[in-house]
């Protein structure tokens, strides 16, 4: 199969570093200019506080990437920054193409959105025209222009369910975990593609054994991009949004959270009263037992939001063509969403 994936190389974690009064000072000249370009900051969970307070405090939004598309589409403001990686970017410029969208950092990739060039992933279709093209919302706008339909992460098994129902074999990609689990739960024929989260991939499911001994109370909560092991020690497996909603619903004073510790922000305001545990992600002598921040999401800072407004940098651009091509595979989606009454809000992504 997809046996030429490229090797990617995963930079190290460098988070901004600023004094109260860098941030401050930086703060207040953001403000400034989201209001003098008619811009909005809309934020991933799994970028810093910093970033997420500020698109809080501004009107703008922090949530999944879906999400973030969405909120920036439906804003009036004709500058939209994007605090997140790449994809996310091009994903709110297919859906709003009059608008301008920069980014802090067009180096912000997404290992998932590497591992799947286009060009080798057509000529993967290309080999199995027979099958229907799925693929997750982290790819390129190149890559969703090939497929039939582009999914999120909370919606993945009921649009396999459905097409395994209709007779259809499936083409999957990006993510080989987060493909398994959803051929597991519809049993769909399924052809992987072989990509993978390097933070999801990490947690270990003997580790979280272990501290789940230590807090026996804890619900565990599980991103679908980690590996099948860690994903059967689930109480609720979920997107985003979706585990952020759960440790409100959940009666559980305690949670051992699998996904990148940038959403510790909002799920401890969602539920201030409980305990939030991160998921161990180092093995035997690891000198990092618990860390999965994403550092590509770290590339972003107030210091490079601040460089995109006042210079333009960073703007991204979609071919009108590609764009086209890709906005009808996230339509099919949002159709599918609406025929079976689910709402934009239960669409969460990573
Ligand atoms: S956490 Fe994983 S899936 Fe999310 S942007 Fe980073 S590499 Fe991609």
């Amino acid at each position: 199969m997809n046996d030429t994936l490229p090797v990617i190389a995963i930079p190290p974690v460098v988070e901004e570093s600023l004094t109260d009064a860098e941030r401050a000072d930086l703060t207040a000249r953001i403000k400034a200019q989201l209001i003098a370009q008619d811009a909005v900051l809309v934020a991933h969970y799994y970028t810093s506080a910093d970033l997420q307070r500020l698109a809080e405090e501004t009107g703008g939004c922090v949530s999944d990437s879906l999400e973030m598309a969405r909120f920036g589409h439906a804003a009036k403001a004709k500058t939209l920054i994007v605090a997140g990686v790449r994809f996310m970017g091009e994903t709110a410029k297919i859906l709003s193409p009059e608008k301008r969208v920069l980014m802090p950092d067009l180096g912000a990739e997404c290992s998932l959105d590497l591992s799947c060039p286009a060009d080798k992933f057509a000529a993967f279709c290309d080999q199995h025209p027979e099958r229907t093209v799925v693929v997750y919302a982290n790819t390129s706008a190149a890559v969703k222009a090939r497929a039939d339909w582009m999914v999120t992460s909370s919606i993945a098994v009921r649009v396999v369910a459905h097409l395994h129902a209709q007779g259809k074999k499936i083409l999957w990609a990006p993510d080989r975990f987060l493909g398994d689990y959803v051929q597991r739960q519809t049993g769909a024929d399924m052809l992987l593609w072989q990509g993978a989260c390097v933070i999801h991939e990490r947690f270990k499911a003997d580790g979280i054994r272990a501290l789940h001994r230590q807090h026996p109370e804890a619900a565990i909560l599980v991103h679908p991009e980690s590996p099948f092991e860690v994903i059967a020690l689930a109480d609720r497996v979920g997107s985003t949004t979706q585990l952020i909603r759960a440790v409100t619903e959940m009666p559980n004073p305690t949670f051992i959270v699998a996904t990148d510790n940038g959403i510790f922000y909002k799920m401890q305001a969602a539920a201030p009263g409980k305990l939030l545990l991160e998921a161990p992600t180092g093995g035997v002598g690891a000198t990092c037992v618990s860390c999965a921040h994403c550092p590509w999401m770290a590339m972003n800072g107030l210091r490079k939001v601040l460089h995109a407004l006042e210079t333009g940098a960073n703007e991204i651009h979609i071919d009108p063509a590609t764009g086209q091509r890709a906005i009808h595979a996230i339509n099919r989606m949002l159709s599918f969403a609406g025929q079976t009454g689910i709402t934009l809000a239960g669409l969460s992504a990573d």
